[in-house]
This record gives C-alpha cells, sequence and structure tokens, in this order.
C-alpha cells in the first residue's frame, strides 16, 4: 500500500441498513501493507465503539490512502501542532522524514493527562537522537508528580515559534483548537499558506 505521511484511509460499516463511513490517519510510516492507526473511543461515538469491539482476525472495508495533509515543503522548517489523536498523521511523518531530511521540526503536543501522552516514549526517543526534533508536550490535567508544561497547546504556541515566522506550520485536531491557532497564528503575520491543517471534526 503506497501513501504519503500523513494521508488518511476511510473506513466503511453498514449500521441499521445504512453505510457509514469515517477517517483515520495512518499513523506509520509506509511499510508495504502494514500500517497502524490510532484511535480514540469517542463517548457515544458510533464508529469508534464499534471498532474498539473489533476482534482479531474480523475484516472491515476501507478507502485507498487519500487526503493533502502531507509535508510540503520539505526545504522548510515546520512545527507540527497537535492534540490527543491528532498526533496520528505526524508519527508517520516523523518516523518517515526524521530518517532523511536534516530539516528542523518542532512538535508541540497536547493531551489531557500525563498517561494520555500517545507514542510518549517513542517521541521522547526520537527528540534524544534527532538534533533537528524538538518536542514540545503540555497536559490540560497534569497529575501530582508532572513537572512539565501545562495548559493547552495555543498557551505553548509562542514557546514554539521561538519568534519565528517563516516556518511552515501544521496543525491537528479537534476543529476548535484548529481554528483557535490558526487564528492566533494569522495575529502574528503568518500567510494562509503557510498554515496546513487537517480538522477531525
Ligand atoms: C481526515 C480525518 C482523519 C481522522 N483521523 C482520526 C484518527 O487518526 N484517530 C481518531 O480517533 N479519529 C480520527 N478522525 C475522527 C474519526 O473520523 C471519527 O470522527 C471518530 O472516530 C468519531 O466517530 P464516531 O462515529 O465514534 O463518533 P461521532 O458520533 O461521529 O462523533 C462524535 C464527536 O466526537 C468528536 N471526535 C471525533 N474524533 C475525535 C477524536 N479522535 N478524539 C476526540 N473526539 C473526537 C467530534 O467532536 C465529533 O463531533 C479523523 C477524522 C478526519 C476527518
Amino acid at each position: 500500500m503506497r501513501f504519503q505521511p500523513g494521508q488518511f484511509i476511510s473506513l466503511k460499516h453498514p449500521f441499521d441498513g445504512k453505510e457509514m463511513t469515517r477517517a483515520y490517519s495512518l499513523a506509520s510510516p509506509p511499510d508495504g501493507n502494514r500500517f497502524a492507526l490510532c484511535l480514540n473511543l469517542v463517548p457515544n461515538g458510533h464508529f469508534s465503539h464499534y471498532l474498539f469491539e473489533l476482534a482479531p482476525g474480523s475484516a472491515i472495508e476501507m478507502t485507498e490512502p487519500l487526503g493533502y495533509f502531507t509535508l510540503r515543503n520539505p526545504q522548510r522548517d515546520a512545527l507540527f501542532i497537535a492534540t490527543g489523536t491528532g498526533i496520528a498523521p505526524f508519527r508517520s511523518m516523523l518516523l518517515h522524514h526524521l530518517e532523511h531530511s536534516q530539516q528542523k521540526i518542532t512538535l508541540l503536543f497536547g493531551c489531557r493527562y500525563p498517561y494520555s501522552v500517545l507514542y510518549r516514549e517513542e517521541l521522547v526517543e526520537l527528540a534524544g537522537t534527532h538534533p533537528n526534533f524538538t518536542l514540545i508536550e503540555t497536559v490540560t490535567r497534569p497529575e501530582q508528580g508532572w513537572l512539565g508544561r501545562t495548559g493547552r497547546v495555543q498557551s505553548h504556541l509562542d514557546e514554539a515559534l521561538a519568534g519565528r515566522t517563516d516556518v511552515d506550520v501544521y496543525i491537528c485536531g479537534l476543529k476548535e483548537m484548529v481554528d483557535e491557532v490558526r487564528a492566533l497564528l494569522k495575529q502574528r503575520g503568518f500567510d494562509r499558506k503557510q498554515i496546513i491543517y487537517e480538522k477531525y471534526d
């Protein structure tokens, strides 16, 4: 299966005779016919509950990889901003591109709890082994013992930008966060073309 890191597939399943389709970003780099997804169990969500209940060996219909949320300018430094499962396309991009490129990439990643920082060990290791990759993580509901950043990604945007306006910014997550970050970037003088985003809802 060929795809560009950052693309998604759509899964399909009939419920009560009506076909339902939901998109899911590919969370792994291209690797033949193997791929990983990163799924959130949405309270009262129809499709995500169905996926969480699938038994090993089950089959489900999917589309080919789709979408344009891919790295546009490999020569330009980039800031990735994700919340929750919005990390999925960035994981695919990081694991693929950090191997081949010297482009500077900063990931600003927000989750609810320290234990829900997805792929934390892997991301920390990537930051330790790739001097061109910086990880900035923040949680909105810190628990005792958490010494890292707290609050939403929006409040760490300036730290992540470090005064630069010459980077491309990629944003992935729920609409509310994506729209707020886009507005903050426009206030800071970013051009529309520098802001690339994927909304999950
Ligand atoms: C391009 C694209 C890529 C996507 N990639 C992923 C992915 O990699 N992983 C993933 O879990 N979901 C992803 N989604 C969301 C996914 O398609 C479904 O919307 C999600 O699984 C909820 O479907 P549902 O039928 O369970 O709930 P629904 O009844 O359809 O949704 C209920 C509400 O859940 C919220 N919601 C949707 N997705 C999430 C989420 N991931 N985390 C928290 N709240 C959410 C929205 O506010 C939505 O209105 C993606 C969506 C798009 C458009």
